[in-house]
């Protein structure tokens, strides 16, 4: 399905999504929308922290209405923001970062790209891993930040229903996996959410024998901690790297825009299904990175979404790196 930047602006076929703000359109995203395994190889992007190996690796990208980023703010303040910020006023063009650790024998990947039944320019994560010469059968963990489409509906092939990453085990916050996989999930949720539940249940069950429920502070391996970052779903997990002295926080979508997330954290997305604990969650996240110089891998952020946060008048600011 092929649907213009008019038609989402018109409130077309995307708009039972936009009402959650996550739809997107078919039009291209620059380069992160190109299926091409040489734009994937471009896109993948190596760092180091200590004997930690951090690639990331696109999964293509999202276009989303601007008003997704603040419902509690009017119109006019959020377009004079962003202009003023550089940003479309309008569109909201969002990245697919996917991490992947590399830590002693152990190869972690957080978050599974979107599969090819979200949006026509995500997807792309297993184009990545080819072009960037991996092999998703090494993938020893698989860590799901939350249970939303883009994060999740790349566990199984879309074809044969297969696995992506055979060999992985899946990890995922206790409280995120019952929230979506409740078999009474229709009756007890607004119906806006419906489409993601069934495509969450029809990921997750397919490895639901593999899957370790966990809870705050968990250790995935040696250095690779997840931690509690709720607001953005019920039970939304971060990844927390710590090696060779430095710290490396990959925050799935506790930060989701580099003006927006950073500079007005009280604004609330459409996208943060408990808005007040996701803003909560948001401040004490930020100061704890500027505080302590953690380096901050944003799954939405511009490409490759590797920056920190430094403390700006009450606020902070994203500073990209690399
Ligand atoms: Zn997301």
């Amino acid at each position: 399905m092929s649907v213009s930047r008019r038609s989402i602006l018109a409130g077309g076929l995307a708009a039972p999504l936009v009402a959650r703000g996550l739809a997107t359109v078919g039009a291209g995203v620059g380069a992160l929308a190109s299926r091409t395994p040489a734009r994937a190889a471009e896109a993948a992007h190596r760092l180091t922290l200590g004997d930690s190996e951090v690639t990331i690796l696109t999964d293509g990208g999202l276009l989303l209405p601007a008003s997704t980023l603040a419902s509690n703010v009017d119109e006019g303040k959020r377009s004079a923001f962003l202009t003023s910020h550089g940003h479309d006023a309008e569109i909201r063009a969002s990245a697919l970062n996917v991490a992947l650790i590399r830590k002693g024998d152990a190869l972690v990947l957080v978050d599974t790209g979107a599969g090819l039944n979200f949006f026509q320019d995500a997807g792309l994560l297993t184009d990545s891993f080819d072009a960037a010469g991996l092999d998703r059968d090494s993938v020893t963990h698989v860590v799901l930040t939350h249970g939303h489409p883009d994060h999740v509906w790349g566990v199984i092939d879309d074809f044969d229903e297969s696995e992506r990453f055979p060999n992985a085990k899946y990890l995922m916050g206790a409280a995120e996996w019952d929230f979506w996989m409740n078999p009474d999930f229709l009756a007890d949720n607004p119906e806006e959410l419906h489409s993601f539940a069934l495509g969450a249940q029809r990921n997750l069950g397919a490895v639901a024998e593999k899957v370790e429920r966990v809870g705050a502070d968990h250790a995935v391996v040696s250095g690779v901690t997840m931690i509690s970052t709720p607001g953005h779903t019920p039970g939304h997990m971060s990844v927390l790297i710590e090696d060779g002295g430095e710290q490396l926080l990959i925050t799935g979508d506790a930060l989701t825009h580099p003006s927006v997330s950073f500079e007005r954290p009280d604004w609330q997305p459409t996208t943060d299904q408990l808005p007040e604990l996701a803003v909560k969650t948001r401040r004490t996240l930020l100061d704890r990175a500027a505080t302590d110089g953690l380096l901050l891998v944003g799954y939405h952020l511009p490409w490759p979404g590797v920056g920190r946060a430094v403390a700006k008048d009450g606020a902070w600011r994203y500073v990209a790196e690399g």
